[in-house]
């Protein structure tokens, strides 16, 4: 059984862990330091609120280990918030984590638009999306690929071992985004 690390320490992630729950994968919140020496097959960085998330992060000791962590490879999957933490750059503000080679913006669909449901496409499937004061992705570097859309936009993508989307799964009935981590992470056991 695949077991889960999911960030609990501020936003969405107790969605993550009922979904994860109905697919049969194991999961723990991951809220200080120790938590993150603990065996996972993959970890989970959910919506939220990305300078809050740091700052906490920073303030619990966590930061640097999070980085290595992932920076040696474990699967990593970053929602709205937890992409832009993942991002290498963020437009007219300095990047946190800087793992994930693609250019954010955030909050750009604007107060309008502050949160709506759409639907999209993955996977050649029209899938439906969920944007909470969402994250536009400027651009994506060369060894990044798209795997999501949402009108021309591209919502989703995967990197190596790193999946970002700037829409929240967890907040609707499909599975495709879940399926796509959970294949990296079995091709990673794998290989790794
Ligand atoms: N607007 C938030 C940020 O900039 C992200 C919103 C979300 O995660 N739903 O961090």
């Amino acid at each position: 059984m695949l077991t889960i690390g999911i960030l609990a320490i501020q936003g969405a992630f107790i969605e993550h862990e009922k979904r994860l729950k109905g697919l049969k994968i194991n999961t723990f919140e991951i809220r200080q330091l120790s938590d993150l020496t603990k065996d996972m097959d993959g970890l989970i960085l959910p919506g939220g609120e990305s300078t809050a998330m740091k700052r906490l992060l920073i303030d619990l000791n966590m930061f640097e280990s999070l980085k290595k962590r992932i920076n040696d490879g474990l699967p990593t999957f970053g929602i709205c918030a937890g992409l832009i933490l993942l991002a290498e750059d963020i437009v007219n503000e300095i990047p946190h984590l800087g793992l994930l080679h693609i250019s954010v913006m955030r909050n750009y669909y604007g107060r309008q638009k502050d949160s709506f449901k759409t639907i999209g496409k993955s996977k050649n499937q029209e899938i439906p999306m969920t944007f909470i004061r969402a994250p536009k992705i400027m651009s994506i570097k060369k060894d990044v690929i798209p795997i999501a859309w949402y009108n021309h936009d591209i919502v989703g993508v995967l990197e190596g071992h790193l999946l970002g989307t700037t829409f929240h799964p967890e907040l609707d009935r499909s599975n495709v985004i879940y399926e796509i981590f959970i294949d990296l992470i079995k091709t990673n056991k794998k290989t790794g």
